[in-house]
């Protein structure tokens, strides 16, 4: 291994390379000598550089405020000679982070466990036959095929390229893509300008190459410089951030109040222990310091639900922006379609011929329409059969009995309409092998091959209708004499078929006497027009249903296509996009990239609103649109399969990307991955989305109460002189226990009906509206009034401290049991949504139950929280008191309605 490392590749003939590892520049490895090495050189994994070590994780959950304050009172306490109260919060602060750095570990595992399901596959030559392996398996020596948008698997000495560029950005910082090919660098040549060499990690962004593995996993060059890259799990997201950030400026307020009881404890002369203790209750019982960490977990559990319906969520603040899009600009092939393309029609030499048949299979048959020339006295229907058949890299082949096909669906589908009329690409091949070509490029829309045969050489080209005429200058006739190509028919053969939603391709060709290669120049014009084929593509079943339920929702759907607007219209009209009272292509027109090209950023902001469907779109012009719909205060969710898709994923407020059909690069400037590339999906995602928002506004609401009730009791306590109703290890043990067992049962919480009923939540809206800050207060003030109330009859009734203290406590967990209830639903009660349909809730209600009966009767509690037994009267009020927040809280709801 140690020698294969100090080679220097760069500098080689690709030749050499291919001796020295000792593998066949044609057929690849065979199947031993991969395993041999797969064994020598074990996996092709980059072994990630551990940012934090588990101690260090663990040592950061002390770097809280609360628990520095918590530290302090430790402190005090024990110079206070306060030996109980000093052991229970140190003990508080150890559990804390316990508690703290498993559930963090568990949010950084569940997300790594989803990342490492997007495994990298590389196209590999093996035994002669190119297959995708996961990037894992390959070894030096493999010889790899790069085509735009792959992820470079490797390190590659390039042994053939035509026009390769790859984005070296992640290792050179570089962010121009830079052009590479087989020819030897000095030796001395920088790692930015090794021009023969691709590297791990990096993107092709154009052209295609064969290379062959030189060094894998941590050999390659990323893997010595930097370790794995992006492996680390972001947790924070901007509404944990806005939640931390609002959580320091009440700790400041709060201080401030603490220190302002502490001043006036003194003034009043009580005894400086107590005065301390009060101030300590308030700091440690007001901040809701678990509220960004219960956030993280709820979102994080998010992110697992949306894993099941098949979005994998790459970064966690998808989560949280899924729930408030506005609007979805959805590819048109293979998400909103089914990207099962079907001929249905072809046109050449003057007449239409019908094909039969549906899939893949070769089942079917062309027939020509009553005033067609017969079929087999065309020669421009078997020229566009056979170029379509040739100009094509898409194979065929059967899996569990029934036709699979390796490559794009467009050609899949010209393979099948030729072998329909009996041709089949061994026998053409032979006739007419390959030397060259022009992969297709979505910016250029079409494909051409150069073929040799006894006659001389041909160019066969295909592509999208404009961009195959415009370099047609003849057309060729039934008999296969040429004629000047009419521009207005053609036209009018694609909008007949595009009219019924057919994608239309044109076919060209053109003999060619410039020797074994091809360039851009050498189809830009003289070509001859053979013929057109129109395949359907059928609309997805569900996307229809999931555009529907989009709208119902108030997120807008706009399919955005590189295809034919009349295609795209027509398709658009079987979706049923453009919805209430707008028929695509009547009242809502389609835009077209030439529509686009035309306008300014300024006017497109104005041109966009109300339309559905968008045609001929370029990947540059997806980021315009991006940019158009954000301006207008959208919150854009965008899918994108293709390497220049990547700016636009980028720029959207959800990059979406394809999982089976994207590519590499796609997938890495995303934030969601489908594993399924379907729309129905997306649509899920937003439904998660909005279930987990309202999850975290249910726990907000939720959990706010205590920490304020707490703070008003101390400071209500303090204002009268009285002494404190609840004590800060009390208070701790509230803050921990209900955190624990009921609030976080609220993240269990099935979406309640309806969710996808009402309009999306407005990015600027704040995270709390009125309506829930007014039931936060409200339930502050009710705690407030029946701790302290209780806690003051029963002093006043004459028990002792510890019981009535042991009362107050009970009340807050009692009353924020009932309120659990409550805080399911807004506006429902617990009676309309049942139970038993989230069972977390009573489930933890119970265990939170047990642990007060513990907390009232053990006698090691007692002595730990200071606490005292009470009896079956004393139960009887403080449930009292719960069952008059619940009621209360629900008539509350029924008054507001469906407001929130
Ligand atoms: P969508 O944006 O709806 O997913 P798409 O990404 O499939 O559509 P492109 O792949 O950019 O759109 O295709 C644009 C046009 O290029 C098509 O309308 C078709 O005419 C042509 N085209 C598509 N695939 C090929 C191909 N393999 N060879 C030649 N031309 C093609």
């Amino acid at each position: 291994m140690q020698s294969l490392l100090e080679k220097h590749w760069h500098h080689m003939p690709p030749e050499e390379v291919a001796d020295l590892l000792d593998v066949d520049s044609e057929k690849g490895l065979d199947r031993f000598e991969t395993e041999n090495r797969q064994e020598r050189f074990g996996p092709n994994l980059i072994s990630s550089k551990k940012s934090k070590t588990p101690l260090q994780r663990f040592m950061l959950q002390f770097h809280q405020p609360l628990v520095y304050i918590l530290i302090v009172a430790g402190i005090v306490t024990a110079l206070l000679g306060e030996w109980v109260d000093c052991a229970v919060i140190l003990a508080v602060v150890l559990v804390n982070a316990v508690v703290g750095y498993f559930q963090e570990s568990k949010a950084v595992k569940a997300l790594n466990a989803l990342a490492a399901t997007m495994k990298v596959e590389a196209t590999v030559i093996r035994c002669g036959v190119s297959r995708k392996v996961d990037a894992a398996e390959l070894v030096p020596g493999d010889l790899v095929v790069l085509r735009s948008g792959d992820k470079v698997p490797a390190d590659l000495r390039i042994f053939d390229s035509k026009e390769l560029r790859i984005d070296e950005s992640t290792l050179t910082g570089e962010s121009v893509p830079v052009e590479k090919g087989r020819e030897p660098v000095a030796h001395d040549t920088v790692l930015a300008e090794k021009s023969s060499m691709a590297f791990a990690g990096s993107l092709v962004s154009y052209g295609q190459a064969t290379g062959i593995v030189v060094s894998t996993g941590n050999n390659t060059e990323i893997g010595r410089i930097s370790g794995m890259i992006g492996a680390a799990q972001e947790l924070e997201t901007p509404l944990t951030r806005k939640i931390s950030k609002f959580s320091h400026t009440l700790l400041i307020a709060i201080l401030i109040l603490a220190g302002a009881t502490f001043v006036l404890g003194m003034l009043r002369s009580e005894p400086l222990a107590e005065v301390f203790m009060a101030a300590v209750a308030m700091a440690v019982g007001a901040i809701p310091e678990g509220l960004p960490a219960a956030v993280t977990v709820i979102l994080a559990l998010g992110v697992s639900r949306m894993a099941s319906r098949r979005a994998i969520v790459r970064k966690l603040t998808a989560v949280e922006t899924l729930g408030g899009t506005t609007v979805i600009c959805s590819d048109k092939t293979g998400t909103l379609t089914e990207n099962q393309m079907t001929v249905q029609e072809i046109y050449g030499g003057g007449s239409y011929y019908a094909v039969s048949g549906s899939g893949y299979g070769f089942s079917g048959e062309i027939t020509a329409e009553a005033t067609a020339v017969p079929m087999k006295e065309n020669r421009a229907l078997l020229e566009t059969l056979r170029a379509g058949l040739l100009c094509n890299d898409a194979e065929i082949y059967e899996k569990e009995g029934k036709p699979a096909i390796e490559g794009d669906p467009t050609e899949a589908a010209l393979v099948v309409s030729a072998a329909k009329f009996g041709l089949f690409r061994e026998k053409e091949n032979e006739a007419l092998p390959r030397t060259d070509e022009l992969p297709f490029e979505s910016q250029w829309q079409y494909m051409a091959t150069l073929h040799q045969s006894d006659k001389g050489a041909v160019i066969y080209l295909k592509g999208a209708v404009e961009k195959v005429l415009e370099r047609c200058s003849e057309v060729m006739l039934a008999d296969g004499s040429t004629a000047p190509v009419d521009e207005r028919a053609v036209y009018g053969v694609q909008e007949h078929m595009a009219a019924k939603g057919q994608r239309v391709l044109a076919i060209a060709c053109k003999s060619y006497e410039g020797g074994e290669s091809l360039d851009r120049d050498q189809v830009s014009r003289g070509m001859t027009l053979v013929g057109l084929q129109g395949m359907i593509d059928p609309p997805r079943e569900e996307a229809k249903v999931a555009i529907a339920a989009c709208r119902d929702a108030g997120v807008s759907v706009r399919m955005i296509t590189g295809d034919h607007a009349s295609t795209a219209e027509a398709v658009g009209l079987m979706l049923g996009l453009g919805g209430d009272g707008c028929t695509v292509g009547r009242d809502c027109p389609v835009m077209t990239g030439q529509d686009i090209a035309a306008l300014t950023d300024e006017e497109l902001v104005i041109k966009v609103e109300g339309v559905p469907v968008f045609a001929r779109v370029s990947p540059e012009q997806k980021l315009r649109l991006v940019m158009a719909l954000q301006e207008r205060g959208e919150v854009c969710a965008m899918t994108g399969d293709g390497v220049n898709d990547a700016p636009a994923l980028k720029q959207a407020d959800i990059g979406i990307a394809m999982g089976i059909s994207g590519t590499e690069a796609a997938k890495e400037a995303a934030d969601m991955v489908l594993t399924d590339d379907n729309f129905s999906t997306i649509e899920s995602a937003v439904e998660e989305g909005r279930g987990v928002f309202a999850n975290l506004v249910k726990f907000i609401a939720w959990t706010l109460p205590t920490n304020a009730g707490e703070g008003l009791v101390i400071l209500t306590a303090m204002l009268f002189g009285a002494a404190l109703p609840i004590l800060p290890v009390q208070i701790l043990w509230i803050n921990m226990t209900t955190a624990a067992f009921l609030g976080m049962m609220l993240a269990f919480e099935p979406k309640e009906p309806g969710i996808m009923q009402h309009p999306p939540r407005r990015p600027d809206r704040p995270i709390l509206d009125k309506v829930i800050i007014r039931r936060v207060a409200m339930v502050s003030f009710l705690l407030l009034i029946s701790a302290f109330g209780l806690f003051g009859w029963e002093k006043y009734a004459g028990a002792d401290l510890a019981k009535a203290r042991t009362m107050a406590v009970n009340v807050f967990v009692i009353v924020e049991s009932f309120y659990l209830f409550s805080s399911r639903s807004f506006n429902r009660s617990p009676f309309a949504l049942g139970f038993m349909t989230n069972p977390w809730v009573p489930g933890g209600v119970l265990l939170m139950f047990l642990l007060q009966l513990l907390f009232t009767y053990a006698p090691f509690m007692n002595t730990l929280f200071s606490s005292a037994p009470i009896d079956l009267l004393d139960w009887m009020k403080v449930f009292g008191c719960g069952l008059a927040v619940f009621l209360i809280v629900e008539a509350d709801k029924k008054r507001v309605g469906s407001d929130v």
